[in-house]
């Protein structure tokens, strides 16, 4: 008998005894915010303990997953995988390397001892190319998992589930000699009780395609992920527990053999409640015509046990002056905040007394749950908004009151630097640490160094919190630590943002501040690093301390950059992609020119991707999974709701409007790295400078500018390009600030995260309409808005800033090109951010060959080819690319 036969430093092998094997994952950057943090903070020794708490914790498999804009996947994948390989306890299971990114996956095979799996490859690029991945995943020695995928899409009933699977097979056994108990199947798993039609069959259709792929096609298995099945019931857990545990009793009934399910969302079949079971049988087999109404009624009859919850709730009224205080800071709950806080007020001697002993014994309560991780930023902040109104009713009392001065934790000035408009991060920060009793300055968002310096002199602040989204930012932080080295200033310097990191804070900042200089991206952290850097007798310990972590880091940092080998510009050009171009057809676009849209937002809201919302709250995890019943679940849930209200209210209201611009030109490659843009009727308009990866490539792989998607002049053939710009930030500034003056943090935060969310979800929207109606090269696609967010389309959009082009020099030549500013009104600052903050630009390439890459660091003798390209002096190119450069 031929088994499936895996291994890490232990086989495992799976037998027709095997009952199914689970695979763990939280090593997955997309799925899980800890894990992802720490992979771009290179902490990868706490990364390594994220493994060995899975296998701890009975994963029999263990998926890798690093596909981040922001990361280095190749390098991610190796390092990691290099580094569980020495861990025997972890090495013990096999790896399911798993990346939509062949060259991840390939990194991934090239270190993997034992027997690993990848996960995964498909037709959906064609024949040739999964010929070609197969064989290679077969000289690795790997098992694979193929998708139910082909050039057409994504399989959606059974029939195209069992076509393309047998296609596959018979490709893979015929042509390729893959071994046939080597291949998974993964027959897509999609939500049902949609409500839709078209969805009543997709779990009895994934039922019958396993049945059959065991049946038909010999020794091949079959897997999946199995919360998608659950999608339409997100905030249900009761009801998707129990849709996941009958699933998976059904799917592997059929001969499901593997599956990635996170074990804290099932329940035990055995368990399910009958009448619950029933319901959701009768949906998962579509049993009978009302089966997704009547499931829909019983999950609003499972929350109705909240009714309960809330008379129980109204206790805590009946409890003393300082534990109602207490519970409402704790609860977030303003509405009694007013009555309570007068009551403390007319017990107390002094005003005052009620913020410094009432209302801080409330927020160390806060402070405490929130450290030892038991409460969430969500929450804080909310606790936050009932603290102002507290204080905001106190103060006129403490002002009659002449004598009493409040005493803070400490001044801390907080501002965005120069050049940059992102602020919700920082917010967000100032917000927790003002709810620790910190007095912070805020001084928004563009504030010049000199602001910043003489507002530090002037208020005698403590801290100095500087904070950045976009890498011209990081420039800005040098700059000002330089200025204040100059001046002899010796406070201590927090940086946070986006961009920012422990890596950049050691290697560019730390060298130029003889004082305390220390990086915090968590909110959940800051109020800590602020304790230690004020802490009267630890002060010292704690620079001495931090200066030499950042003193190690930068020499591993400057060593390891060392000993990575770069190709001069002219030899990377010499190894660029080359497409075959005699063959090449472009796909002349429906429409050329530019062309501006105004739409109403109601239409994004299926766009948009939720995920990152969750993450800007510092909660992890993958939507919708991560709204499950845990701790992190039950936060999250809260946290959507508010979302949700919100969102509702800006829909409704209809203040203002998304508004975006794009245009599609006639393009070619010229002098190798550039793209030239011509009109209609073929006269130039502009050019795009492309940067181009410089480090040494492993045999076959190629270093990489987005000039090798578009054909080269030479070639005679006449390309495409395109370029957008989308805004949804109008008129957020000014609603933020209505909350603001309503003491509401919370919802001033929460109005800037959707705006975010919605101009992602109109680049998304915009580029569907593109690529299916006014270029229209994607006519027949369809995708659903997971997939969408997995970037399955075919073609790109790579933003400026971003890995493939960090460039932001090329904002100003997109904004001339499609007269961005004149047609919907959005400006770019001095360091190129875009005005307002919620807003999206970048380039459409439809090549099917085109894919998102990083361009890693460039040498010199590139930057100063750029320099001359542009037609500016190296010192600004310098600057430009500062990031990215390598010598
Ligand atoms: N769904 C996400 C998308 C935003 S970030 C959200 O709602 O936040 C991902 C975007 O960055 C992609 O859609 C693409 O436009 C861009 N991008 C991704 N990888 C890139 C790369 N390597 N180079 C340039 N741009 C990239």
């Amino acid at each position: 008998m031929k088994y499936l036969k895996l291994s890490g430093l232990e086989p495992l092998i799976i037998t027709p005894e095997t009952n199914f094997v689970n695979v763990g994952e939280r090593t997955n950057v997309t799925g899980s915010r800890k894990f992802l943090r720490l992979i771009k903070e290179e902490r990868y020794e706490e990364a390594v303990e994220v493994a060995r708490a899975q296998v701890d914790g009975g994963a029999q498999i263990i998926d890798v997953n690093m596909d981040e804009g922001m990361l280095d996947g190749v390098f991610a994948m190796t390092t990691f995988l290099n580094l569980i390989a020495a861990e025997p306890d972890i090495a013990r299971v096999p790896v399911m390397i798993d990346s939509s990114k062949w060259e991840i996956i390939e990194a991934g095979l090239k270190v993997t001892q034992g027997k690993s799996v990848v996960n995964s490859i498909s037709l959906k690029e064609g024949k040739e190319k999964f010929i070609q991945q197969a064989k290679l995943i077969k000289r690795y020695g790997a098992a694979v998992i193929v998708m139910a995928f082909d050039e057409d899409g994504q399989a959606d009933t059974y029939d195209r589930r069992i076509e393309i699977c047998k296609r596959s097979y018979d490709i893979l056994v015929d042509e390729v000699h893959f071994p046939a108990e080597d291949i998974i199947f993964d027959p897509n798993i999609f939500p049902v009780a949609t409500g839709m039609d078209e969805h009543k069959l997709n779990a009895i259709d994934f039922f019958r395609a396993t049945k059959w792929i065991r049946e038909n096609l010999p020794y091949a298995h079959v897997s999946g992920g199995v919360s998608n099945v659950s999608f339409s019931f997100r905030g249900n857990d009761k009801v998707r527990e129990a849709m996941h545990s009958a699933f998976l009793y059904h799917a592997i009934q059929n001969g499901m053999t593997m599956g990635i399910v996170n074990p804290e969302m099932l329940e035990v079949y055995d368990q399910i409640p009958k009448d619950l079971l029933e319901r959701v049988e009768d949906v998962l087999l579509n049993r009978r015509g009302d089966a997704t109404e009547r499931l829909l009624d019983f999950a609003e009859s499972v929350k109705g046990d909240f009714k309960n919850t809330e008379k129980i709730a109204q206790e805590w009224r009946s409890g003393s002056i300082q534990d109602r205080l207490t519970h409402a800071l704790v609860k977030g709950i303003d509405e009694f905040i007013e009555i309570d806080v007068e009551a403390a007020r007319l017990a107390a001697s002094k005003p005052i007394e009620v913020i410094e002993i009432n209302l801080m014994t409330g927020m160390n309560v806060v402070g405490d749950l929130f450290g030892s991780g038991k409460m969430f930023l969500p929450q804080v902040v909310k606790s936050a908004r009932v603290m102002k109104k507290a204080v905001a009713y106190l103060l006129p009392f403490i002002e009659q009151d002449k004598n009493s001065v409040s005493k803070s934790s400490g001044k801390i000035l907080m501002a965005t630097v120069k050049g940059d408009v992102h602020d919700i991060g920082k917010n967000i920060v100032s917000v927790v640490l003002g709810c620790n009793n910190y007095e912070i300055i805020d001084l928004g968002v563009m504030v010049p160094p000199e602001r910043i310096i003489e507002t530090a002199i002037k208020e005698r602040v403590d801290i100095i919190g500087l904070s950045g989204l976009i890498t011209p930012s990081l420039d800005e932080m040098v700059y000002l630590a330089k200025e204040m080295e100059k001046l002899n200033i010796s406070i201590p310097i927090m940086i946070g943002g986006a961009t920012t990191s422990r890596a950049h804070t050691a290697v560019k900042i730390a060298p130029e501040y003889s004082k305390t200089v220390v990086h915090v991206n968590d909110a959940s952290r800051a109020v800590t690093v602020a304790g230690n850097l004020m802490g009267k007798n630890v002060k010292d310990d704690y620079a001495i301390a931090l200066r030499s972590e950042y003193d190690e880091l930068r020499e591993g940092y400057l060593s390891r950059s060392r000993d990575k080998n770069f190709l001069s510009l002219a030899d990377a050009r010499h190894n660029k992609l080359k497409l075959d171009w005699s063959t090449f057809e472009p796909s002349p676009p429906y429409f050329l020119g530019v062309k501006t849209i105004e739409i109403d937002l109601d239409i994004l809201v299926p766009y948009i991707d939720w995920t990152p919302f969750f993450r800007t709250w510092e909660l992890h995890g993958k939507y919708p999974a991560i709204l499950s019943d845990d701790i992190v679940g039950k936060e999250a849930t809260a946290l959507f709701y508010d979302a949700k209200s919100l969102l509702e209210k800006i829909l409704n209201e209809k203040r203002f409007k998304g508004k975006g611009v794009f245009g599609i030109f006639e393009a070619n490659q010229v002098n190798d790295d550039d793209i030239e843009i011509r009109d209609a009727h073929g006269s130039i308009l502009s050019s795009f400078l492309t940067l181009r990866q410089q480090s040494q490539k492993t045999k076959g792989a190629s270093n990489l500018a987005l000039a090798d998607f578009i054909a080269p002049k030479a070639s005679g053939k006449k390309d495409y390009m395109g370029a957008f710009c989308v805004s949804t930030g109008f008129g957020i500034e000014e609603w933020a600030v209505e909350f603001e003056k309503d003491l509401d943090d919370y919802n001033a935060i929460m109005v800037k995260a959707l705006a975010d969310r919605l101009a992602e979800a109109f680049a998304e929207y915009l580029h569907e309409k593109v690529r299916k109606e006014f270029w229209g090269y994607a006519s027949n696609e369809i995708l659903s808005n997971e997939a969408l967010i997995e970037e399955e389309y075919k073609g790109i959009r790579p933003a400026p800033g971003y890995p493939a082009c960090p460039d932001h020099l090329e904002k100003p030549t997109i904004w001339e090109l499609l007269d961005v500013e004149q047609n919907i009104g959005v400006k770019l600052t001095e360091s190129m951010a875009m005005w307002p903050a919620s807003s999206v630009s970048g380039y459409y390439f439809a090549n099917p060959e085109s894919k998102y890459f990083g361009l890693g660091k460039i040498k010199h003798d590139q930057v100063n080819d750029y320099a001359q390209r542009r037609g500016i002096p190296p010192a600004e190119a310098e600057k430009w690319l500062a990031p990215n450069i390598a010598d």
